[in-house]
């Protein structure tokens, strides 16, 4: 049983630290939401009034924060002046490559160890304890953190060094939404050419076609019953996640001098779908915005 502090109890960070509490760890929970430290409680983890106390005594703190901006402010105001002496710092959050390296220098120069650990897999992940982590970090860090990382995820992989986990996601999700705007619109000329969509997919699931959007996600109703598309694309993972993610990819890429123009079109067609009112929607309902419905 470890002392955990656990920061950001949102849709992801709730069920996670719940599944830590499962797991007979002593979990401190702090939120700026009450209703989301309460929510927390209620699965047994004990209130913390701020940030800077849920650390004071934690010797692992996990943080599942929105954005880079969010992950800075927390760790260099609260975590890295208050936490003890040896703890062992997560950061589950998706945020940039750089703030991601830049907190784990910050977190080094204090004497901590930090890794970063992104997730895939969704709410649903995260309720059942079957995430995937992508981990960038030191050999030790990993090895402390991850017996802690197998009781809210299933795979977890070491990506290499701080911000490797945060790359990993990001060109994983990039290809992701390259990928299911390509799907879309494979379907979307087999409609034209009056090719029928279960035709086309009994042929590019078994061909070169084939694809984690095309066998898993399939955007159109009818081949794949699990799929968003045939529950008129209820997330799932909403387009504005996956606007945040491949905007994050453009940020990358852009700092390294990568050209990457699919993911830079993925962009900025997730953005229009986004701003046409459609953010919390499955992102494969963008086939209907390429549909021109
Ligand atoms: P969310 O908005 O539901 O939760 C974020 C929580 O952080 C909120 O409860 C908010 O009150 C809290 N918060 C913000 N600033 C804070 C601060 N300074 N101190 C304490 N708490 C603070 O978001 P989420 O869906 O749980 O996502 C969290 C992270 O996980 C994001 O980076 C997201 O990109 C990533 N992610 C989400 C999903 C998903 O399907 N929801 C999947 C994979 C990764």
């Amino acid at each position: 049983m470890a002392k955990i502090a656990f920061i950001g109890l949102g849709n992801m960070g709730g069920p996670m630290a719940a599944n830590l509490v499962k797991a007979q760890h002593q979990v401190t929970a702090f939120d700026l939401s009450a209703a989301a430290v309460e929510a927390a409680v209620g699965h047994g983890a004990r209130k913390a009034g701020s940030a800077a106390e849920a650390v004071k005594e934690a010797e692992v703190v996990v943080t599942m924060l929105p954005a880079g901006k969010h992950v800075r402010e927390v760790y260099e105001k609260d975590v890295l002046p208050n936490a003890a002496k040896g703890a062992l710092l997560i950061d589950c959050s998706t945020i940039d490559v750089d703030s991601a390296r830049h907190v784990g220098a910050l977190a080094e120069k204090a004497g901590f160890e930090m890794i970063d650990a992104p997730v895939s897999g969704g709410v649903g992940g995260a309720t059942a304890g079957t995430l995937t982590f992508m981990v960038g970090g030191g050999d030790q860090a990993f090895a402390k953190a991850k017996p802690i990382l197998e009781k809210m995820g299933r795979n977890i992989v070491h990506a290499g060094a701080s911000g490797n986990g945060q790359a990993a996601k990001i060109c994983n999700n990039m290809i992701l939404g390259v990928s299911m705007i390509a799907v879309s619109e494979g379907f979307m000329l087999a409609k034209r050419l009056g090719l029928d969509a279960q035709k086309l997919f009994d042929v590019a699931s078994t061909s070169s076609g084939q694809c984690w959007s095309l066998t898993n996600y399939c955007p159109v109703p009818g081949p794949v019953p699990t799929s968003p598309a045939n529950r008129d694309y209820q997330a799932g993972f909403t387009a504005a996640m996956m606007l945040k993610d491949l905007l994050l990819a453009q940020q990358a890429a852009n700092a390294v001098g990568a050209s990457t123009p699919m993911g830079a079109g993925a962009a900025q067609l997730f953005n229009l779908f986004v701003n046409s009112g459609h953010a919390a929607k499955d992102f494969s309902g963008i086939i209907r915005m390429l549909d021109g419905k």
